[in-house]
């Protein structure tokens, strides 16, 4: 049994073989809170649960330590909650909340530790402390800034030319800077904001950069160096490229983690997602017409290191597929616990880089050849799906037509005054899991979660 990942680092599929088997040590970079997470963001954390499942299943469940951070400290962050005239605490508590009922409903395990910023304003201090002891870090008008000239070697993991480095530095070039690359690891707070005392003798109080953030979270719950740090491929360069800079130059080390990952870019009905577009899809608004899992299982249908582009149609084709496996294992009545997965092809899919596509694809075949629906079932469980017999009964009663014909049949009981009615088919509804909602715009429906 062998692992390969891809590591953006070397540029290359290796394999895996963690520093130490007794704790195989993953960090994932996770959400800014100050709003509802997109559909993009889902992207991450459903790639990395299905790596943390498989780690689990190769090294053993209690020997794998997962830490997904939650950024509590931000300007957007310190921007909403003067908009919405609410405490910063108040917004970033709301903000967390929702992301975990949201993640947990695309059937997304919790990590081990989920370690906010705001607590670890000491370590992130000692940490710069160090790196300006080292001549690594200058302080300059109450800010202090990574010296990117005092590494050599800064710029491997995104490969970037160096003059396009300082042309995209260039844009934004404060006074206070020695060189347009340097970045800042700590900046002064004015009164309104949220700032602790500083670091290195400055006097005004004062709050982290983002990118010091990670290198102190991760040091602080996996040590120096560690196994897997990932995110998205848009955190490459600069967010990863200075956490790498951070820890190498504080712990004097050749490796801040061993394997570099990072997810595609999800874009929605062929467009990049945005407000202003209109084409903004929060988490949130997927639950509302699909099951967690259909999204889930959308999500895996593509390879974690393509682009993926995320349309109705390919939710309907999820549900569809889904729907087949479900009632291939349910017939049979299999129970998925794991034994015997480690020979199917399904799963020498996914420790093929986390080849979910072709482990898809490999249930398929599975299904179409008549195996033993345990092979199928094992599959789907380290895909993260859950399939016991009674669930598996009550997701295949959710078909969206056959709602919607309820919803307007009901409607018309209403409008008839026929009450008895009405009321019997909002209890069918509800048997099935739907919530309605009657407004004076008509009646909305949900899936309970
Ligand atoms: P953010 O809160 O913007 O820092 O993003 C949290 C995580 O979501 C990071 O790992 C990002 O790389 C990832 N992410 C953001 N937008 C997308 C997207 N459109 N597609 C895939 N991943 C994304
Ligand atoms: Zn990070």
């Amino acid at each position: 049994m062998e692992l390969k990942l891809y590591d953006t680092l070397t540029r290359e599929k290796r394999t895996f073989a963690p520093l130490d088997p007794a704790c195989v040590r993953m960090y994932v970079c996770g959400p800014t809170v100050y709003d509802f997470a997109h559909i993009g963001n889902a992207r991450p954390v459903i790639v990395f649960d299905v790596l943390y499942r498989l780690l689990r299943h190769v090294y053993g469940k209690g020997r794998v330590r997962y830490v997904r951070n939650i950024t509590d400290v931000d300007d957007k962050i310190n921007a909403r909650a003067a908009e919405r005239g609410i405490p910063i605490r108040e917004l970033t508590e709301e903000t967390y909340r929702n992301f975990k009922e949201d993640v947990a409903a695309l059937g997304c395990l919790p990590p081990d530790v989920e370690p906010r910023a705001t607590e670890h304003i000491e370590e992130m201090k000692t940490l710069i402390e160090r790196l300006v002891a080292q001549g690594h870090a200058y302080v300059a008008e109450e800010h202090v800034l990574f010296s990117v000239p005092s590494m050599p070697d800064y710029g491997r993991l995104s490969k970037r030319p160096l003059d396009e480095m300082i042309a995209g530095a260039r844009v934004d070039v404060a006074p206070y800077k020695r060189d347009a690359m340097d970045f800042v690891l700590w900046k002064p707070s004015k009164e309104n904001e949220p700032g602790w005392p500083s670091p290195c003798g400055i006097a005004t109080p004062g709050r982290p950069g983002w990118h010091i953030e990670c290198s102190a979270m991760s040091w602080k719950h996996l040590g120096e160096t560690f196994d897997i740090h990932g995110g998205g491929i848009d955190l490459v360069f600069p967010h990863h490229e200075n956490e790498i800079a951070q820890s190498r130059c504080a712990f004097h080390t050749g490796v801040m983690a061993n394997f570099w990952m990072h997810n595609g870019f999800l874009q929605v009905e062929g467009e990049k997602m945005s407000k202003s577009l209109g084409n903004f899809v929060t988490i949130r608004d997927v639950l509302k017409d699909w099951p967690g899992e259909v999204a889930r299982f959308n999500m895996l249908r593509t390879h974690y290191r393509q682009p993926i582009d995320w349309t109705v149609r390919g939710l309907e084709e999820s549900w569809k597929s889904l729907d087949t496996i479900y009632g291939y294992v349910g017939a049979y009545g299999a129970k998925a616990d794991g034994a015997g997965a480690d020979e199917s092809p399904v799963f020498s899919a996914l420790l093929d880089d986390l080849n979910t596509p072709k482990a898809i694809a490999e249930i398929f075949i599975a299904m179409g050849e008549g195996r033993n629906p345990q092979e199928v079932a094992c599959g789907m469980m380290i895909l993260g799906f859950s399939l016991d017999a009674a669930n598996i009964a009550s997701k295949r009663q959710v078909d969206k037509h056959k709602i919607e014909n309820l919803v307007a049949v009901r409607l018309e009981a209403r409008k008839a005054k026929n009450f008895a009615e009405s009321d019997r088919i909002r209890d069918e509804l509800a048997a099935m899991g739907v919530v309605l909602k009657d407004t004076r715009d008509g009646t909305t429906w949900e899936i309970a979660r």
